[in-house]
Formats: C-alpha cells, structure tokens, sequence
C-alpha cells in the first residue's frame, strides 16, 4: 500500500520505517527542512536502536522516502498518518496547533479518498474536530475518513514494539476505512481492537495515565519502605507475582520522566477537568513523582550536607536507557538543583551528551563513567543503562574522593555494595 506519515520524530519515523520493511510504500514528510535532508542521506536524527539500520535498508530498496512538502507527500497515499507532537501548554492542556494545522494541509491537497490517521496522542474528540477541519477546507470535496490509531510504542525498543504490539487500537466510524486499516496491519498479524473514534483516543490517554499511576504507587511504597526499613523491591516483587497486579512499572526510583507520561498525565487531568471530573488521583500521582527528585536531592544533602563547591559525579542523563531522549528527564531538574547550591558537575551518558549539551550548561562531559567519578564527592545514579550496571565497581571507588552512591535506579544490591566498602543508598531500601 502507499502510505504517507506526516511528522518523522520518534513515532513517525519508526512508523514510517517500519511500515516499509513490511512491504509498504512509505513517504516520510517533515516540515523541518534540515531532518528531511539528512534523512534522504541516511542519517537518523535520534538514537533508537536498530533504526538507522532499516531506514537504511528500506532507502536502498525505494520502499521508503522523505519529502518536506505534504502535497507531494500524500498525492498517492491510500492512508496518510499524522505523527506531529502535541506537547503540553502551561496550563497542561495539549497544544494541538500542529495537528490543526496538518489536518487543513491534507485537506487542501486532497484529490483521491484516504483515510487520514492520527497517530499522535490528543484529547478526547480531536478525531471529531480534525474531520470538521478537513470538510471545512476540502476545497475538491474528495470524500475520506479519519482514524484514531494510537501509539503505544515505548523509545528504545520502538521498532519491536511497534513490530510486535500487545495490540493496535482503530476507532473508526467507517466499514471503508476498517478494510484499509486491517488490510494495512495485515503483515503484523497482531491483536486488532477496533473501537469508536473517541474510545480510542481515550484508550490512550488511559493507559499512560494508568502506567505512570504504577510508578507513583511503587514511589509511595518506596516512601514507606525508607522508614520502615523494608526493601521496596521485594516489597514490588511480592505484588508482582500477583497476575491481576502484574510486575511491570511497578518500580520505584526517581519519577517518570521523558516526552510521553509527565505530558499525558497533565493532559488528562486536564481533559477531565474539561468534563467536569476533577482527577484527583492523577493530580496525586504527579505530585508524588515531582516528589521523588526532592527526595533524591534531599538524600545528595544527608550525606555532604552543603553542596556548594563539592564535585558530583552524575552516571546517566537521558530519561530511560537506550535512548537518547531528554526531554523532561528527571536529571534535568536534578542537575539545575544541584547547580544553583553551588555543586559542579561532571556527567556521563552513552548516548544523550550531545543534546544534553544543548540544555545544561556549566556541566563538564566526560568520556567515561570513570571519569566523573574520578575526585567526585558522591556519584549519582540517574539513568539505569547497562554500561552504568556493568561498571568496575573496584575502579570505581578507587576513583572517588568518597565512596558515597546514591543510586536513583536501585541498580547494585545494597550488602555487595556494603562489602566493597561503599556507603550505598538506593530508593526504599
Ligand atoms: P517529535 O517531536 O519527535 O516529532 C514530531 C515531528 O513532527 C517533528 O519532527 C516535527 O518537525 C514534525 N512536525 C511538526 N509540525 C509539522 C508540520 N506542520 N508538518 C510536518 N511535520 C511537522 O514527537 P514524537 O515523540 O514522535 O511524538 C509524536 C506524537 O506521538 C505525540 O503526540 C506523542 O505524544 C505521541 N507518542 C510519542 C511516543 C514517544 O515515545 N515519543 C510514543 C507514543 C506516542
């Protein structure tokens, strides 16, 4: 089928791509003009393993190909999806001008039926109103049908999971537009759930919101687990073997972070708000992650007890491991606290120096995780990456001015780290 995904971020691009290998026709379009040049190069913006590989593959074998112009872009797509951000305003509402303003720019180059899907995450009833938008400016009045088809792909292990979803969620309100969309996933031979329109779009905003609620729960117990002197792990553990509870998420640690969960948390009560129920639940799962960086700072402090002029050494910057995603990382907030009381930094990703570069200055990059141990007061555990749980634990306290980790992913057993003679603090144990 020839496809067209509008947005080549994260979602759009693994979409895109992944698509293709399946034996699709895609066209990639961007309006950042720059993204799509180096694309047509090969060259993959982001970090997300395995995808520079099939974009590659897929560019030499013209299944796949980018373009900065929607018109061009979408002339032969039988099914156009929309991948732009809608990243959150103050008020936590999402801003969805991105999506507005693609769905009036499909909609002025309509000249043959599609099915226009939107695939990034929005409020309740977008789907409705992107419908209104594209009649209101479908100048050739060429008939279509709009689709809700949510993401649920996780960065880092994006093209699996969007290879071998749990399920593919379609709210539609056309038998048409069903055929295409089945017909389309076909290759998959996934678990289709097809629902209304507005069901799917707040099947979404659900489950983020229902995840990041297991988080903040594990979080809580966390809370408890310090003072009660428990391990939170076990404690998750226990619950975990319970199929209706289910282990995943339930991890305690700094607080959710990244471009999906503090967003769609926000967006949600946001939306509720709107219909006149006030989520108080989802305002409590907020306030505890915004707690967990507090906390994770206040421990810094239990141990070197004034922070200006000491030297921490910071392991991990992006918000999970495998990528190179900042945005609303937990390390950022963490990293300007310990800056304004006076701390220097010397900090150690794989894969996210570059862009952290960009927005925290003043911190001193290291080659290594060694190196921001070296001469350090206390070395903090931010992100869980492999490379960071396979350190040289030796080397690394050898390294340190004190051997003090305060490790916000809870990656070391606590007794081994007491035997090799460090003062080790995890999160609720
Ligand atoms: P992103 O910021 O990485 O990518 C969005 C892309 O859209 C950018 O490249 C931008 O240049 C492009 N764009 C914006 N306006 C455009 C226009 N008018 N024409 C053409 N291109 C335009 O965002 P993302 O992380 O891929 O997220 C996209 C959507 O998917 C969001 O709604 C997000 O909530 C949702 N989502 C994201 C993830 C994730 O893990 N990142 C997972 C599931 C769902």
């Amino acid at each position: 089928m020839n496809i067209a995904v509008i947005g080549s971020g994260y979602v759009g691009l693994v979409t895109g791509v992944c698509l293709a290998e399946l034996g699709h026709s895609c066209v990639g379009i961007d309006n950042d003009k720059e993204k799509i040049a180096r694309l047509k190069d090969g060259i993959v913006p982001i970090y997300e393993p395995g995808l520079e590989e099939l974009v590659s593959v897929n560019l030499s074998k013209k299944r796949l190909s980018f373009t900065d112009n929607i018109k061009d872009g979408i002339e032969e797509a039988e099914v156009v999806f929309i991948c732009v951000g809608t990243p959150p305003l103050k008020s936590g509402a999402v801003n969805l001008v991105y999506v507005e303003k693609v769905a009036r720019e499909i909609a002025e180059c309509l000249t043959t039926y599609k099915v226009i899907v939107d695939k990034s995450t929005v409020p309740v009833e977008t789907g409705d109103r992107v419908e209104r938008t594209i009649k209101l400016y479908n100048i050739n009045k060429v008939s279509f049908d709009v689709v809700s088809n949510p993401e649920f792909l996780r960065e880092g292990s994006a093209i699996s999971d969007f290879m071998k979803p749990d399920r593919i969620v379609i709210g539609l309100a056309s038998e048409r537009a069903e055929k295409v969309m089945k017909r389309l996933y076909q290759p998959l031979n996934a678990n289709i759930l097809v629902t209304d329109i507005r069901s799917a779009e707040l099947i979404k905003h659900a489950s983020n919101s229902f995840l990041a609620t297991k988080i903040s729960f594990a979080n809580a117990l966390a809370e408890i687990c310090d003072s009660a002197g428990a391990d939170v792990l076990k404690v998750v553990e226990g619950m975990g073997l319970d199929p209706r509870i289910g282990k995943d998420f339930l991890k305690p640690g700094i607080g959710y972070g990244g471009s999906c969960f503090p967003k769609d948390v926000a967006g949600f009560i946001y939306i509720a708000k709107g219909y006149g129920y006030d989520f108080k639940l989802l305002k409590a799962v907020r306030e505890i992650n915004e707690n967990q960086k507090k906390r994770f700072i206040s421990k810094v402090k239990e141990s070197l007890w004034v922070l200006n002029e000491k030297q921490i050494g910071v392991l991990g910057l992006s918000f999970k491991p495998d990528t190179d995603d900042l945005r609303n990382a937990p390390s950022l907030d963490i990293i300007k606290q310990l800056v304004n009381e006076g701390a220097k930094i010397k900090a150690y990703d794989p894969k996210a120096m570059e862009k952290a570069k960009k927005v925290l200055k003043g911190v001193v990059y290291t080659e290594t995780p060694y190196e921001a141990a070296r001469g350090s007061d206390i070395l903090l555990i931010l992100t869980e990456w492999d490379e960071i749980q396979n350190m040289d634990l030796k080397k690394i306290k050898s390294l340190l001015k004190n051997p003090i980790i305060i490790d916000g992913r809870n990656i070391f057993p606590p007794e081994e780290m007491k035997s090799l003679g460090f003062v080790y603090k995890g999160v609720g144990r």
